[in-house]
């Protein structure tokens, strides 16, 4: 039978849970232990699929077309495994089954209520990640402890260890340990609050991960165990990292896993090697690199999240730091007058939906095709590569998307004819895994190696196949299509270093040692590029100062 960890977070948001609850599936994955792990978040939508990005961050997909949260993207990065919609619950989905089966007549005509059949669900929901082949089922809890929304969960968790026996359920809570400047020492008490709440919902944490900006002391680690009834062995201390790929390692030498492994009789030593080899390389990745990413919501960073970390992790497989300049869309046009487009070694066009700044990322997509910037179009990226190729290389005036202007002369991307009639926000899209054909020769072709691809996708509008052939008459190559040849999944110039765009998602896939194939491959061409114009620059400086 599968063991159980419940990760909970206490003071603040945005401590890092997820990437406790990640790095310690990796730690357990390097005892030999086979995991699972799934968010559970208190809101009521149904699917982070229609939530704004500004508020929530990336909406990270699944294969089988899941919208999730974000931190579903960490844990496939930090455990390696895929995992489905089923890794993700919200309050909104819980009451949504609850709810279709009450008007099923399912309840018999009894009172449906929170208890128990609000917490049932939650517990039918992590129990059905406990499949035969799995050893060990990570649930972290969204929210914060004390939150309103956040008490059926807490409920339900707390009765799963009376149902399924005390040594196979741990509890981890994950607490803020503040530096006050003025006093100029760390405060445990928010911890302790933090535990008193917990308690008071009738679970006692196993173990406490505090996070803190400065290492905390062994002597506040014994006030904190005192003060919780946690054993010190329990205490550990999470200091800020220099990268995320750091903190399993951390997380490992403050003895976390072993205690956690101890509490559930879990035999086995952790083999670190690989990870300690992939931090190693992630500290030696100095070479600098800067992309521009030209983005509506680039004030989040959150909201390309896999974007920014598919970049890194291209960085990690060429030694390259890579330095993200985050680019509003909407200033683009400005901006190529200072040069800070000129100054970069690359471009990525991300995902994005509604007519904001698009007039700024058909700019720099020209930009880029015009200058030789290696320029990657990601989705919403490539159908703005394919516009503005239209109208500046083709020569189609006023050549647009269907979801930028519905009365364009020339509808280069569109809906297609099944989906005109679907008006449903949650149900149009195509979502999740979908196969590609390459063309052989062709630059995403040799990206990948293979000629047969499975990429995720999230969106609505595609390439018009009526606009292909004119298209391939003039050096723009169709180099990816569905295998039925209906659909275009990728593009890409002849005569330029790199200008690449997916109807797909590849960041999704990318893994810290596994870079999707087309960021390696801009990265490669962004490090060319930069090569070849730092040596020209003093020449620059001594022109502008009249030297030569
Ligand atoms: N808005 C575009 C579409 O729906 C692109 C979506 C995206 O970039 N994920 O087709």
């Amino acid at each position: 039978m599968a063991k159980h960890i419940f990760v909970t977070g206490g003071v603040a948001s945005s401590l890092g849970k997820g990437l406790t609850a990640s790095s310690l599936g990796r730690l357990l994955k390097c005892r030999g232990l086979r995991v699972s792990i799934q968010k559970l978040d208190p809101y009521i939508n149904v699917d982070p699929g229609t939530m704004n990005p500004f508020e929530h961050g990336e909406v990270f997909v699944t294969e089988d077309g899941g919208e999730t949260d974000l931190d579903l993207g960490h844990y496939e990065r930090f455990i390696d495994e895929n995992l489905s919609r089923d890794s993700n619950a919200t309050t909104g989905s819980i009451y949504q089954t609850v709810l279709a089966a009450e008007r099923r007549g399912d309840f018999l005509g009894r009172t449906v209520q929170v208890i128990p059949h609000i917490t049932d669900e939650i517990k039918r929901r992590i129990t059905r990640l406990a499949a035969d082949d799995v050893d060990v089922v990570i649930t972290e809890v969204g929210g914060t402890v004390g939150d309103i929304e956040i008490l059926p969960f807490l409920e339900a968790i707390r009765q799963f260890r009376n149902d399924i026996g005390r040594n196979n359920v741990c509890y981890v809570h994950v607490t803020l340990v503040p530096f006050i400047g003025p006093s100029g020492e760390q405060k445990t008490k928010p911890t302790q609050h933090s535990v008193t709440e917990l308690r008071s919902r009738g679970i006692q944490p196993d173990a406490i991960v505090c996070r803190s900006e400065a290492p905390v002391p062994d002597s506040l680690k014994a006030k904190i165990s005192n003060l919780s009834d946690v054993p010190l062995q329990g205490v550990v201390n999470a200091v800020d990292a220099k990268h995320l790929y750091e903190i399993p390692l951390m997380l490992h030498d403050e003895g976390l896993d072993d205690e956690v492994c101890r509490i559930l009789g879990l035999p086995g030593e952790a083999d670190l090697s690989a990870w300690q080899a992939l931090v190693a390389r992630v500290d030696a990745s100095t070479r600098p690199v800067r992309i521009g990413v030209i983005g509506k919501y680039v004030s989040l960073p959150d909201a390309y999240l896999s974007v920014a970390e598919a970049l890194r992790h291209a960085g990690y497989h060429h030694g390259a730091a890579v330095d993200v300049d985050w680019i509003q869309a909407e200033d683009v046009e400005g901006l190529l007058a200072d040069g800070r487009l000129r100054d970069l070694d690359g471009i990525v066009i991300p995902g994005g939906f509604g007519e904001r700044g698009i007039a700024g990322k058909v700019a720099a997509a020209g930009y880029a095709r015009d200058h030789d910037i290696p320029c990657l179009g990601l989705c919403l990226g490539m159908q703005v590569m394919t516009v503005e190729f239209a109208r500046n290389v083709l020569g189609l005036t006023g050549a647009n998307s269907s979801e930028f202007d519905p009365r364009s002369p020339h509808k280069v991307i569109d809906l297609m004819d099944a989906q005109r009639e679907v008006v449903d926000m949650g149900g149009t899209m195509r979502l999740g895994v979908y196969p590609a054909t390459l063309v052989p020769g062709s630059k995403v072709a040799a990206a990948y190696g293979r000629e047969l691809v499975y990429e995720r996708h999230r969106h609505r509008y595609e390439f018009n196949p009526r606009y292909r052939s004119r298209f391939e008459g003039s050096g723009f190559v169709c180099s990816g299509v569905s295998p039925d040849n209906r659909l275009v999944e990728f593009i890409e110039l002849d005569d330029h270093p790199f200008w690449v765009g997916t109807q797909a998602h590849p960041e999704f896939k990318s893994r810290p040692d596994r870079p999707a194939p087309l960021f390696r491959e801009l990265i490669g061409a962004a490090l060319e590029r930069a090569d070849g114009r730092r040596p020209r620059l003093p020449q620059l400086d001594a022109v502008a100062l009249g030297g030569t």
